[in-house]
């Protein structure tokens, strides 16, 4: 039995990784990383040696197709099962979930058409190995209701933008009257954010509040909150502070 693990790793701080994980990196044949510089910072912190390989968006086909092989278990002569056959194998991401605005959903879809039999019948698993990401920590600390919400991953840089900005809008509006009214989050960049935060003062309604929640797990965390132009201002009179990994909260509004 083979057994394709996808495994959540930390967003910043290296501790924050499960005894799970830990364990499942120390004992599968490969881990897939993302990128395998950052992935083998992680392992030498938990001292393990387990052989790593890339796998990114731009992984050849060709590639892909030995990575199923693997998993199949087929060697490179195309024998079925050699015992030097790698069968367990991780997924990871440079950081967080894989698969949530990262690579990993392509491959997993991969797995479950080239082996649904297999998996039917168990002889190959995919298997969970939660732990965190950007997502559901920073909705964990910005203090607002969201037992719903809407992610967005990367906002698009140029076409369908605009549109996007009017959506969210909508989206974010009319609780009083709409049961669907819900918070909408997205990933930015330091590269863009003030001019985010200037798209989102054009469109949102004059009171609308957003949350800012910045280097999660790090030494510099930090929320902000405000209207967009509030929060504008903030990063104008702390310049320093426009680093690091954002991710941007829409909260509701009557
Ligand atoms: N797979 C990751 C996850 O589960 O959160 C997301 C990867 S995506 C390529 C990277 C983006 O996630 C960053 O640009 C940032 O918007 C957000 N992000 C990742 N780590 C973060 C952190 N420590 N603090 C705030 N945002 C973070």
């Amino acid at each position: 039995m083979a057994t394709f693990y996808v495994i959540g790793t930390p967003i910043g701080n290296l501790e924050d990784i499960t005894l799970r994980a830990l364990r499942i990196l120390g004992e599968v044949d490969l881990i897939l990383c993302e990128d395998t510089r950052v992935t083998r910072k992680l392992l030498d912190r938990h001292n393990i040696k387990t052989k790593c390989e890339s796998y990114h968006a731009h992984t050849t086909d060709s590639k892909m197709e030995k990575i199923l092989d693997m998993i199949g278990g087929v060697g490179e002569d195309g024998a079925k099962d050699g015992a030097h056959v790698p069968k367990n194998i991780a997924l990871v991401s440079d950081a967080g979930t894989p698969g949530i605005s990262d690579p990993g959903s392509h491959l997993v879809g991969l797995i479950r058409a080239r082996f649904a039999d297999e998996i039917a019948r168990g002889e190959i698993k995919i298997e969970s190995v939660p732990g965190p990401s950007a997502v559901t920590a920073a909705l964990s600390i910005a203090g607002i209701e969201c037992s719903q919400f809407t992610f967005l991953g990367f906002l698009p840089h140029k076409k369908g933008r605009e549109t996007l900005f009017k959506e969210i809008t909508a989206m974010t509006s009319g609780a009083e009257k709409s049961a669907t009214a819900r918070p909408a989050l997205f990933y930015e960049s330091p590269h863009r954010i003030m001019k985010t935060l200037e798209s989102l003062a054009g469109h949102l309604q004059p009171e609308q509040k957003i949350v800012i929640v910045r280097e999660l797990t790090k030494i510099y965390e930090e929320v902000v909150r405000g209207t967009p132009a509030e929060v504008s201002v903030f990063f104008e009179k702390n310049a320093e502070k426009i680093r690091g990994e954002f991710v941007v909260i829409i909260e509701v509004v009557a």
